[in-house]
């Protein structure tokens, strides 16, 4: 592969094949760094999400009662091609959404971790326990949908489908469609493992079409999902018809609160990381950055000379930022900046437009607003795009009740010298994971929303666990 990917079409595997005889509708597919089409993408309909839902059906049969050892050589023989195809699988995750390469391959790194890690985990995992006077089994849940965004999709497909094909479930897999290169090289991955036909199958398209039909099919037995609140809540409703089970992650607008003792060098990193990695497109960022009152001037002193030494460009080079994922994108952060701008936040560094206003690519500039209260919509709602806005608190109390004062508890951040007492302050944060004087997320640890960023965890033996029914066995045992 070049340093771009291309391929003309990209289209679905199911049971087992690639459909190589599309005749029905395509769209294009754009790299946000140029606005060059780099192939197009075949739009599954009702046919083949029958098609693949009946694949999988009948695969789960025997799938299902595949033993553990199966299970983890099959893994064994992913993570070994995952490996091999790691660098393609990063430039075509660049090119669909424009995250710079250097952060594609960590990610694609993560990714790999998914199942390597249920290697580890599956041999010891209890499916078959003897609790007291009962026996309790933990059953793979069936044929399991699998909605990703596009944000980090090599991780996002890959956290879905190791544990549930580790459970025993066999998948749909539905990428979001602006990354369907990606979606493309992971069914690659998956064939030429071996992944038995049926177990895993890719479907690309709309989610609007393709999403719906896999959240209303009386075939489905479980949606895992991760997007927006929005369309996690019809997910839900078009699930609800056939009480399927409805794993969701959704939006965030975490909290990093920058205790009084904060080392500031370290909560600067942390807070501008944090906010610019992925240009503001990943759901755990701490978009909130709570600083006390004494801080303030010197924390943004330092957070403006940080931004303001990010590089901003091509995704393929050294670059702090690329683009964001696309026209809509931009457009919707430049709409978030401008209500910054009106409801009176002062804008510290950054702002509208994009850095190089002759370039085509999605670019946009690192911004950071202060004297942002919490009530303010670029406080409140979910922005996708390098915007940090920075809230001033009066104590902690003050802090932990700005913090959880959001209708989002995905993940929070606490940054202070004294380690107690910035776990204190993590307890009582209404968030799925709380990072203590760190930006990085644990992988191995639940990842997950409160409120209305979802009700599901991913990562660990609490990402499998959320594709495993409970079985009890009980009386003459
Ligand atoms: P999105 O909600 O637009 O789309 C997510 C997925 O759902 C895509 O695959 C899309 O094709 C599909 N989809 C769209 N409409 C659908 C429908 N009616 N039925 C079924 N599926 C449908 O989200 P996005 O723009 O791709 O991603 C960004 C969002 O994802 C942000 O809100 C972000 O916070 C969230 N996110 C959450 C997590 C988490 O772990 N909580 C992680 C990453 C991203």
């Amino acid at each position: 592969m070049t340093a771009t990917a291309t391929t003309d079409l990209v289209t679905h595997y199911i049971n087992g094949t690639w459909t190589t005889d599309w005749a029905g509708l395509t769209n294009e597919l754009r790299n946000p760094a140029t606005g060059q089409v780099t192939g197009r993408v075949a739009l599954a309909g009702l046919d083949e999400v029958d098609r693949a839902v009946a694949a999988a059906r009948a695969a789960f049969e025997t799938y299902s009662h595949t033993t553990i050892a199966d299970r983890v050589a099959m893994f064994s023989r992913i993570a070994a091609e995952f490996t091999r195809r790691a660098e393609d699988m990063a430039i075509a995750v660049t090119t669909d959404m424009g995250i710079p390469i250097a952060g594609s391959r960590i990610a694609v790194g993560a990714a790999i971790l998914q199942f390597t890690s249920m290697i580890d985990t599956l041999p010891g995992y209890p499916f078959h326990d003897v609790a007291g006077d009962h026996i309790i089994d933990k059953d793979p849940v069936g044929v399991a949908a699998l909605i990703p965004p596009w944000n980090y999709p090599s991780l996002q497909m890959a956290e879905k489908v190791a544990p549930a094909l580790a459970a025993g479930c066999t998948v749909i897999l539905k990428p979001a469609e602006i990354v369907s290169h990606a979606g493309e090289v992971f069914a690659q991955i998956m064939d030429a493992a071996g992944v038995p036909a049926g177990v895993f199958n890719l479907l690309v398209g709309k989610g609007s079409t393709v999403g719906t039909a896999l959240s209303k099919h009386p075939g489905v037995d479980m949606v895992a999902f991760t997007g927006s609140t929005d369309v996690g809540i019809q997910v839900q409703k078009d699930a609800a018809d056939t009480v399927k089970r409805v794993s969701q992650e959704l939006g965030g607008k975490s909290a990093h609160i920058v205790l009084p003792d904060a080392d500031l060098d370290l909560a600067v990193t942390t807070a501008v990381n944090g906010v610019m990695s992925n240009s503001g497109q990943t759901c755990a960022a701490p978009t909130r950055t709570l600083v006390p009152a004494p801080l303030l001037d010197d924390f943004l002193r330092r957070v403006k000379s940080a931004v303001d030494g990010l590089t901003v460009g091509d995704p393929m080079k050294e670059v702090d930022l690329g683009p964001v994922a696309n026209q809509t994108q931009w457009h919707t952060v430049q709409d978030y900046i401008q209500i910054g701008l009106d409801e009176g936040a002062t804008l510290i560094t950054g702002g509208p437009g994009k850095p190089d206003p002759t370039a085509s690519g999605w670019y946009v500039r690192p911004t950071v607003f202060a004297d942002v209260t919490n009530n303010m919509r670029i406080a409140r709602e979910e922005i996708f795009g390098p915007v940090m806005s920075v809230i001033t608190y009066t104590g902690i109390d003050d802090a932990i009740r700005i913090a959880n004062d959001s209708e989002y508890g995905l993940a929070g951040y606490v940054t202070g010298e004294d380690t107690d007492q910035a776990k204190r302050v993590a307890a009582r944060i209404r968030a799925g994971q709380v990072v203590v004087n760190a930006v990085t997320p644990n992988l191995f640890a639940p990842f997950g929303g409160y409120k209305h960023s979802g009700n599901g965890r991913i990562w660990g033996t609490a990402g499998l666990e959320e594709y495993l029914e409970t079985k009890a066995i009980v009386g003459q045992i």
